[in-house]
């Protein structure tokens, strides 16, 4: 789509590029900018430029660029470094997509639209992921992303922020997983993503996202039996937090998210 409003566009080469005045949107894949009207824009700043390295893995884990593209980070799940690796491509699956999306689409950009069913945030959130933010006076912070989504498209990002990273460690990447999804429809945007990750010393986390308007990861010492995992659910997981929009019932999604976090349970048993 062509917006209209938009006069000036750069591509970003260096951190100091990175100055935004109001009017002014980051680029990561534009996928989502360029698919409806933005009046309030008058200019665009491409991240791309910043060549910043898509993966770069070391002992302590992976940090993911924001700029990674989606394609990219499910190719992880070929590399069967990790116990965790399967999680990547069934958490890229989940983004309701073309091709041309899972191409450009990045995952700084999911994150900062911070939609429910942004499956990038399943990922991250999943595996404890945290994220590097650059403020435009030149300092750093570190958060973890279930704070950083803050509710449905809300963060923490003030103005002029910047998505630099995603930080995965690497206890989460060893672990085992399992992951369920369940939408409306067959190709439909997701109605709830539940995931479950087993650490090797045996505690247990199960984190749930599209069905709420923020991620929630319920920790537990060991796998919960099913009268523990309902009453955590019900305890931690507030009513008003389950969604109703178009991809589903906020009844509904409480209800599958409790079978799918039994079934999650069973697998990880
Ligand atoms: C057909 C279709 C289907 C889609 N399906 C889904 C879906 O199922 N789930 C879903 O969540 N989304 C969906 N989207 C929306 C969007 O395409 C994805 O969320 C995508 O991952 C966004 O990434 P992007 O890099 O293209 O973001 P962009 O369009 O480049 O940017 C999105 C927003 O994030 C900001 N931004 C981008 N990168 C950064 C950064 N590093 N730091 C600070 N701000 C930044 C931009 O300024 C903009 O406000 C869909 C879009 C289309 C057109």
């Amino acid at each position: 789509m062509d917006l209209h409003t938009v006069t000036d566009y750069t591509v970003a080469r260096d951190r100091v590029d990175l100055v935004t005045e109001p009017g002014t949107a980051f680029v990561g894949g534009g996928t989502w900018l360029f698919s409806e009207p933005q009046p309030h824009l008058t200019r665009l700043l491409d991240l791309t430029g910043l060549g910043w390295p898509a993966l770069t893995a070391d002992d302590d884990g992976i940090e993911i660029a924001a700029t990674c593209t989606v394609e990219q980070i499910a190719a992880l799940s070929d590399s069967g470094m990790w116990t965790a690796a399967p999680l990547f491509r069934q958490c890229a699956s989940a983004l309701l997509a073309s091709w041309k999306i899972w191409k450009r689409a990045t995952v700084g950009g999911n994150l900062c639209l911070s939609f429910p069913a942004g499956a990038m945030i399943s990922l991250v959130a999943a595996l404890d992921g945290t994220v590097l933010i650059w403020s435009p006076d030149g300092t750093d912070r570190r958060m973890p992303l279930a704070d950083f989504v803050t509710g449905s498209a809300a963060n923490a990002l003030g103005a002029g922020e910047v998505l630099r990273s995603i930080h995965i460690p690497v206890r989460s990447l060893e672990a085992r997983t399992a992951f369920r999804k369940i939408a409306l429809s067959p190709l439909g945007r997701s109605g709830a993503v539940v995931i479950g990750r087993r650490d090797r010393d045996g505690t247990f986390v199960l984190t749930v996202t599209a069905a709420t308007d923020r991620p929630y990861a319920l920790r537990f010492d060991r796998i919960p039996g099913p009268g523990e995992l309902g009453n955590t659910l019900r305890e931690r997981i507030p009513v008003p937090a389950y969604l109703t929009d178009a991809h589903g019932a906020a009844d509904w999604r409480r209800a599958v998210t409790a079978v799918l976090a039994g079934e999650i349970c069973e697998e990880l048993s």
